[in-house]
């Protein structure tokens, strides 16, 4: 039943489970809700693969009450889930490329980066950040387990490494003479299973003045605005600042100061050195988290029963427009949309397809279903009554991309943070 294929090649895809917490290594584990078994989110299945059983794994959040971490219990290995064919190239949000071009356009100005500095990014993808500092002519060096990013990266010039960032690639990079002056790492660190190790590596490839800048998203908006559908297997932790500080300390690093930006749904910028002291920004937000005990399990309990809420809402909606006959789409084919499906119980008989812009994964099926992503042209050609926003957080940019369905007659579904028909611009903090 576990059969699934990996450049070329049949897998059976280990999967273990932890007891023991992932950052203090405590075996104080409090579960908080069982997701069932999920498809693997970024896995889009081939249309010869359909035939056969699509590989699911169980899903566990779950909670260190000890160093408060929030994290899954089931690790799906990373190769299968990051490397050889893995469709996400990031340069195709233009969202993402213009929050990722602000910041290095700060972090030049404000670590003073020129021809003599360093800056190395871990899960740098095609290289799109990174492309930024080395149009100012500052060397950079990318690292990226997955093949088809990394090479789109080095013939553009971003010189790649494509493997892992681990403490043996870090000792073996500081021991060629290459520390950073900067690293880089953008939502990687929720990624890594070995995350003591990521951390150590981060210590060993700083220089004494360098600077780590980690963005992740945040457990607070996730909770906050019910983000449930960004819980799967590639994201094994769900970070807060207070859970964020003793993995930090543990191997000689200091958080000294973040900022809370609205990507993803919400995320931390985090800024991490060798030497201590904490910004008011960071002490604010540390206060916020203890007042609502971000590290006690019993923190999630609104956020489970909003959930629940969520799914009974959107059947009724959905079961509605179907008694009409009416003919429905999904928009976005993230990985996201994949765990959105498969929570809310709507991966058969709902939709007709999934469009998406990304050439990558058109003609490919949405994991763990019959639900073949198409361009969006498909819209144009063959309008269904309503078009389900599966990438809820990019909503507004979704609907103003296709206005023209709009402008035909055709309506928006909102499935989260609460299920609707919508057709004007979302306000919403998350989107
Ligand atoms: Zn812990």
């Amino acid at each position: 039943m576990n059969e699934m294929t990996f450049n070329g090649q049949t897998l059976l895809p280990e999967t273990t489970v932890i007891d023991r917490c992932r950052s203090c290594q405590s075996d104080h584990l409090t579960d908080i809700q069982y997701f069932g078994e999920t498809p693997l989110a970024d896995k889009l299945v081939r249309h010869d693969q359909l035939a056969y059983p699509q590989y699911r794994a169980p899903l566990t959040l779950t909670q260190c009450t000890d160093c408060g971490l929030a994290q899954i219990r089931e690790t799906v290995s990373p190769d299968i889930l990051f490397g050889g064919d893995y469709p996400y190239y990031s340069s195709v949000s233009p969202a993402l490329l213009r929050h990722f071009g602000r910041s290095a356009e700060n972090l030049i100005a404000k670590r003073k980066l020129d021809r003599n500095s360093l800056v190395v990014e871990a899960a740098s993808n095609d290289g799109y950040m990174l492309k930024v500092f080395a149009d100012h002519g500052i060397p950079v060096l990318g690292i990226d387990p997955a093949s088809g990013p990394a090479a789109v990266a080095n013939a553009n010039g971003i010189h790649t490494l494509n493997t892992f960032f681990t403490a043996d690639l870090a000792r073996q990079l500081a021991d060629e003479g290459k520390q950073a002056d900067l690293f880089l790492a953008n939502n990687v660190l929720a990624h890594v299973p070995d995350l003591n190790g990521f951390v150590a590596g981060i210590a060993t490839i700083l220089k004494p003045d360098g600077q780590a800048v980690i963005e992740a998203p945040y457990l607070k908006d996730l909770v906050d605005h019910c983000e449930f559908d960004t819980i799967y297997h590639q994201h094994l932790c769900y970070f807060s600042l207070s859970s964020l500080i003793p993995l930090f300390e543990r191997h000689g690093l200091h958080l000294n100061d973040v900022d809370h930006t609205d990507i993803h749904g919400g995320s931390l910028r985090l800024y991490i050195s060798g030497g201590e002291g904490q910004s008011s920004t960071l002490r604010d937000m540390l206060a916020e988290e203890r007042t609502c005990h971000i590290t006690r399990p019993a923190y999630f309990t609104a956020f489970k029963d909003r959930l629940s809420t969520i799914k009974t809402d959107l059947h009724i909606l959905l079961d509605g427009l179907k008694a009409t006959h009416a003919r429905i789409a999904g928009y976005g084919a993230a990985a996201k949309a994949t765990t959105l499906l498969h929570y809310l119980d709507i991966e058969d008989g709902y939709l007709d397809c999934v469009l998406d812009r990304n050439e990558n994964k058109q003609g490919w099926f949405m994991p763990g279903t019959a639900l073949e992503i198409r361009h969006p042209d498909w819209l144009a050609d063959n309008p269904p009554d309503y078009v389900m926003i599966l990438a809820w957080n990019f909503a507004n940019e979704i609907m103003k991309d296709q206005s023209r369905f709009a402008g035909q007659g055709g309506q928006f579904i909102l499935p989260v943070p609460t299920p609707g028909i919508v057709n004007g611009p979302v306000q919403n903090k998350s989107l």
